[in-house]
């Protein structure tokens, strides 16, 4: 019986999969924020190299990985799936839980699988910069070290309330050459504006995407890039359940059940997709496939299924998914990665067309459950993967009571060893469960752009 399933380099995946080749029908176009008409390429080529902008609107269901790429990959993939047998006799449960653990990634989660990509692509197409946002700083440490892969610059504008609460990332980011600013920033007209209103706000990933794109767009040698939410990010993903699936396979089993957390949907995207392409082609149609998100920002439980802003000065592309408003910023919880108002339009379909479920918890119940994963499995993982292990934890929870043997598999995004601060305030009772903010949902509901 194994712990840990692992894969040769060679079977690093050779392409992605583009699940927008099997969706039952086509994706709501992203709309010009301007005009409201159709994004068309030209729109897109002032902050993103043409090749990204190819897979973003790309049906074509297998997208080769180039060479240069899977090379660097060979890092840290393929990455090991775990079965979490110290977890089970914990739990007493018939379940069988697997895990793929993304946190072996030299910045220390999934975000590299896309961020080596997408400088790669902004290599070839001779941009010397990047700049970007980052919540818990995850992203911003992952594009740090992609940039410093290709001798770029990079800038990166930090979510403050993640800022301070996180230090560490800072100085990892200027480790691999990377520039921090925190969020919002006088350096921008966007966070500036906030500033001067709000001089106290947290920040919020919303403002931050606002001063990283108004950067690269003032810029010539400077493009944009963005750590989730899109369809080429959520593709670059894909290698995590690509991998999973193989290496399932390889112990012959096939998941009943496959959870991941959901901030903006990039980590969840990448475990379920191949999954849920094999669901929608009937090859699997019982899988039971779940994303999991924080009370204190219900986007997918308690958000509108409408277009909105990728961002809250309203200089990205509308986008139809699952929102609570452009300019909700949500409570400064401990799971930075996840407080974004939005999610991928790709999962919000999903969703929307009942293929996806999705749930949400608090974070001192999510808290509990990562301190249960570390006392039986030794990984102490990060706040945000740590929603999907409680995911799994009820999942498996539910199997005792019923008696079935399901297979469980969760994405194990990423390690909690920047985040010491937030277990030290959960064991210090400083944790808040912020009940669903129904007033400010509300009220920033009431802001949605009108289309159409
Ligand atoms: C950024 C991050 C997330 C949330 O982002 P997604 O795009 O939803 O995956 C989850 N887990 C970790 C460890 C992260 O760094």
């Amino acid at each position: 019986m194994q712990t840990k399933i692992l894969l040769d380099e060679d079977a690093i995946p050779k392409a992605w999969y583009n699940i927008q080749a099997d969706l039952p029908s086509p994706l709501d176009p992203p709309l010009h924020p301007g005009t409201g008409k159709p994004v068309v390429p030209g729109d897109l080529a002032p902050i993103f190299p043409m090749e990204l902008i190819r897979q973003e609107m790309s049906t074509q269901r297998s997208i080769p990985i180039p060479d240069e790429v899977r090379d660097i990959l060979r890092l840290w993939r393929p990455s090991p799936l775990y079965r979490a047998r110290r977890l089970e006799q914990h739990l007493k449960t018939p379940a069988r839980i697997y895990f793929k653990w993304e946190g072996v990634s030299p910045p220390g989660s999934h975000k590299p699988n896309t961020a080596i990509p997408q400088a790669y692509y902004n290599m070839k197409a001779g941009v010397e910069r990047l700049a970007t946002e980052t919540g818990a700083g995850q992203w911003g440490s992952s594009l740090a070290f992609a940039t410093a892969l290709f001798d770029m610059e990079c800038t990166v504008y930090m979510v403050r309330s993640s800022y301070d609460q996180k230090p560490y990332r800072k100085s990892m980011m200027q480790v691999y050459g990377a520039e921090c600013i925190p969020s919002p920033s006088p350096r921008t007209a966007a966070g500036s504006k906030v500033l001067a209103e709000h001089p106290d706000t947290p920040g919020s990933l919303g403002i931050a995407i606002s001063e990283a794109v108004e950067d690269a767009a003032g810029r010539s040698d400077t493009n944009y890039a963005l750590g989730s939410v899109l369809n080429h990010v959520c593709l670059h993903q894909t290698v995590i359940g690509l991998e999973a699936r193989e290496q399932l396979a390889m112990v012959d089993e096939y998941p009943d059940t496959v959870i991941g957390c959901v901030g903006g949907g990039s980590n969840f995207a990448g475990i379920a997709f191949p999954f849920a392409g094999d669901k929608i082609t009937g090859k699997h149609p019982e899988t039971e496939i779940l994303g999991v998100e924080p009370t204190a920002c219900p986007t997918m439980t308690k958000g509108l299924y409408a277009y909105d802003y990728g961002d809250v000065a309203g200089l990205t592309p509308l986008m139809r998914m699952f929102t609570l408003g452009h300019d909700f910023v949500p409570p400064a919880i401990h799971a930075g990665g996840l407080r974004y108002h939005g999610v991928s339009p790709l999962v919000a379909k999903l969703i929307h067309d009942g293929v996806v479920g999705a749930s949400s918890y608090h974070q001192n119940e999510v808290f509990e459950a990562a301190v249960t994963f570390a006392r039986t499995e030794g990984i102490i993982v990060a706040p945000e993967s740590a929603h999907a292990v409680k995911a799994a934890i009820d999942a498996a929870l539910e199997c005792r009571r019923t008696g079935e043997e399901r297979v469980i598999l969760f994405n194990n995004s990423g390690h909690g060893n920047f985040d010491f601060s937030s277990y030290e305030a959960y064991f210090a009772g400083r944790l808040i469960d912020y009940e669903y903010p129904a007033d400010l949902i509300r009220e920033s509901l009431s802001h949605l752009p009108k289309v159409g």
